[in-house]
């Protein structure tokens, strides 16, 4: 199926298919929704383009992902961040665990029925995240891991955790595993976000035995793992969250009065210019180019429009933000951390300085 052809074939499925969340706002309700609109987009088979057949989908390129992402977040049916998950766990576990692991798991987070973490960060290890210490060691068939994680999103609500280990020094001794959450010696304890939701996670690891056929890739691939991550991450989960960001500023226009068109015009530029460069980043992917430290350059773009869009909210939508607990505000607060989550807006710029201008050591 052409881009053409099922971007139109998804947009009369969601006319005819009502998948609008309701009035609640929490974090329960926006988890219940997204599992709600992936079962349903599975169900009518939408989900499952993009993604090979070995794991239940129906092939096709990955920007199928990115128009459904698109149309998705266009019709706000799902918060963008949570929605985007999907783009960075599932191509994951298709290239790193045993390939009947993913055809079992990967359909269980397409489909709804599951959500899964990223234990990735830990304290004192998160810019600088081949410093961490979450040691696994071998015990027979098993491996033994203890440590701690912080930051994992949406833990609380997991089945499963993309787990980075230490099984040895440097940067060739970390080791992934894809943990089942309800492993006994797993401690779940929610952080409150500054907007207000507990929608990150310390996790604590008490020695907890996970198989050895749950490894990702083999021991010392965990480094690896964590690079490949980076083109999803950047590229259909970036054009998701572009098409969210140009509702809100859909919304802020129809709120504002003529006269406030400098501004509005700015922030449109800076959104109309990270899409562009994204547009371009997903061509370099689709055509097979590996996709490195140039993708810093949409990371540190993404975060100024988001930012910068809100920004101009909080400006010309007086009280809003300031004033009025409601969607402006938690947004608003949000957009905050765009320069922190996924590598932070310094490190971006030190990745461009160095490896794309060689400027040499920061
Ligand atoms: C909303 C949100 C969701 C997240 N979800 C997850 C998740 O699901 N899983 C997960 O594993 N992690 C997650 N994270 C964590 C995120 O990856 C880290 O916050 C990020 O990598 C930064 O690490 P840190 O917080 O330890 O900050 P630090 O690395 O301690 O950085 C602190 C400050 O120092 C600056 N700094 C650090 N090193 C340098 C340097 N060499 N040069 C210049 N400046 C430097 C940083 O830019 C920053 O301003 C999430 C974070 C947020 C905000």
């Amino acid at each position: 199926m052409d881009i053409t052809e099922f971007r139109a074939g998804v947009q009369s499925w969601l006319d005819e298919n009502d998948l609008s969340p309701g009035p609640d706002h929490s974090l329960d309700a926006q988890v219940a929704q997204l599992a709600r609109v992936r079962r349903a987009l599975y169900d009518a088979g939408w989900m499952r383009y993009g993604w090979p057949a070995e794991i239940g989908g129906l092939g096709g390129p990955a920007a199928l992902r990115a128009v459904l992402g698109e149309e998705v977040a266009t019709r706000d049916l799902a918060e963008p961040g949570l929605y985007s998950m999907v783009e960075v766990l599932a191509p994951t576990m298709i290239s790193y665990a045993r390939g009947d692991l993913a055809a079992r798991m990967v359909p269980r987070l397409l489909n709804g029925d599951e959500q899964w973490c990223q234990g990735f960060s830990e304290p004192g290890s998160g810019s600088d995240l081949a410093s961490l210490s979450t040691k696994a060691v071998p015990d027979g068939d098993n491996w033994r891991v203890t440590g701690q994680k912080v930051w994992t999103s949406l833990a609380q609500y997991s089945s499963r955790c993309v787990l980075l280990t230490r099984t040895g020094p440097g940067h060739a001794g970390i080791t992934a595993f894809f943990v089942d959450m309800d492993s006994p010696g797993i401690t779940v304890r929610p952080l409150r976000t500054m907007h207000g939701v507990d929608e990150f996670a310390e996790v604590y690891f008490d020695d907890v035995v996970v198989p050895a056929d749950r490894m990702l890739g083999e021991p010392g691939d965990g480094w690896q793992l964590a690079m490949d991550l980076l083109p999803y991450e950047r590229s259909t989960c970036f054009w998701h969250r572009i098409a969210y960001l140009f509702t809100r500023l859909d919304r802020v226009l129809e709120q504002t009065t003529i006269g406030d068109d400098a501004e509005l015009g700015a922030a449109y530029l800076d959104l109309h210019t990270v899409r562009c460069r994204s547009r371009e980043t997903q061509r370099r992917l689709a055509s097979g180019q590996a996709l490195g430290p140039d993708t810093s350059v949409d990371k540190v773009l993404l975060a100024t429009a988001e930012q910068h869009l809100f920004d101009t909210a909080r400006d010309l939508l007086p009280g809003a933000i300031e004033l009025a607990p409601g969607e402006w505000r938690t947004e608003y607060l949000f957009s905050r951390a765009a320069t922190i989550y996924g590598g932070t807006a310094e490190i971006q710029r030190n990745i461009i300085a160095r490896r794309l201008l060689g400027l040499g050591k920061e």
